[in-house]
């Protein structure tokens, strides 16, 4: 089965509630589930993962909300962090951006908002912690306009949709003056607004490796967006290199996201986020494709080092 798919970052200054919203997004996605068709899970391949739980979000998590997979991608909001937000940009085809309703927009906000906007991304903007008492959830939204204005914004950009939460509360909203008392308006604003990714599954496979990651048991693990073709756990396929190398190897494990676990899974289409084990001499940028018919992506620079561990 294959769901239809839509991968968001989420983009924040740091304290704004990104970690607390994900975290209710993830425990209210499975209560909207009922009656859906849930696959088969063959194992959970992360549990140190699972165990430090949410605090570890710099990586990707999944949820399921009407029959959709929507791939949530964290982003770093540190300057320091630069290439590695352009490169998480770069698996996403929307965005959503966190602004705390008291604070308004800070410089991580700006710096963050910038590198989405070049990125050609449409935010969506998310006003949050409205249950404080000292929110002022309308002048954000205006500060956060004036941000956009700023940054260059075109006018699509600035047309941004709005809402208003409490992540911790665990609600979202359109309007201020509406009740809700759960993520639902959130959910259906990733649906509506963030466009489903292109590419075309039936063309030769090119995934862009944009993360990498390691595992005892699994040695490197590269994440990343499958920007066409189709990934088989077992297939062989060529990684091209930095240096136009072509090496052959073959994908010994393929995992989807599902919460905050991967999930072995059998095969992956273009638009999803997967992690794929079998690429010990992987580096960011570089491109996984299909054998018989080697087409490398343009890589992506890099301005940090290549690995990180954690
Ligand atoms: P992050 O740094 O963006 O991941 O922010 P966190 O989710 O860790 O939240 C930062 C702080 O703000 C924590 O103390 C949270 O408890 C608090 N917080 C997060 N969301 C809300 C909210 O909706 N309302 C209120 N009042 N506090 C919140």
């Amino acid at each position: 089965m294959t769901l239809p798919i839509r991968n968001v970052a989420i983009i924040a200054h740091v304290d704004h509630g990104k970690t607390t919203l994900v975290d209710a997004l993830l425990k209210q996605a499975g209560t909207f589930r009922e009656g859906e068709e849930v696959p088969d899970c063959v194992m959970d391949s992360n549990d140190l993962e699972r165990e430090r739980g949410i605090t570890i979000l710099s990586k990707n998590t999944a949820v399921r909300y009407k029959d959709t997979l929507i791939n949530i991608v964290d982003t770093p909001g540190h300057a320091d962090f630069g290439g590695e937000v352009e490169r998480v940009l770069g698996m996403v085809d929307g965005c959503l951006l966190i602004v705390d309703a008291n604070e308004g927009p800070m410089p991580q906000t700006r710096f963050v908002l910038k590198k989405a906007l070049e990125k050609g991304l449409r935010p969506i903007v998310l006003v949050n912690k409205i249950d404080r008492q000292r929110a002022d959830p309308h002048t954000a939204v205006d500060k956060v306009l004036d941000l956009f204005l700023e940054l260059g914004a075109d006018d699509d950009q600035c047309e941004f949709p709005y809402l208003f939460a409490s992540g911790m509360a665990g609600f979202a909203k359109e309007k201020l003056e509406d009740e809700s008392v759960d993520m639902k308006p959130l959910f259906d604003a990733f649906l509506r607004h963030v466009p489903p990714p292109i590419g075309d599954p039936e063309k030769p496979l090119q995934l862009q490796v944009t993360t990498l990651d390691y595992s005892d048991y699994l040695g490197r693990i590269i994440i990343g967006k499958i920007h066409n073709g189709t990934i088989r756990a077992g297939q062989q396929a060529a990684l091209v290199t930095e240096s136009g190398a072509i090496v052959k190897t073959k994908v010994t494990k393929l995992m989807g996201f599902e919460g905050l676990k991967r999930i072995e899974i059998e095969s992956a289409s273009a638009g999803n986020l997967v992690a794929v084990a079998g690429f010990a001499g992987a580096n960011i940028g570089e491109t996984i494709t299909d054998p018989n018919d080697p087409q490398a992506l343009p890589l992506i620079k890099v301005d940090e080092p290549t690995l990180q561990m954690t």
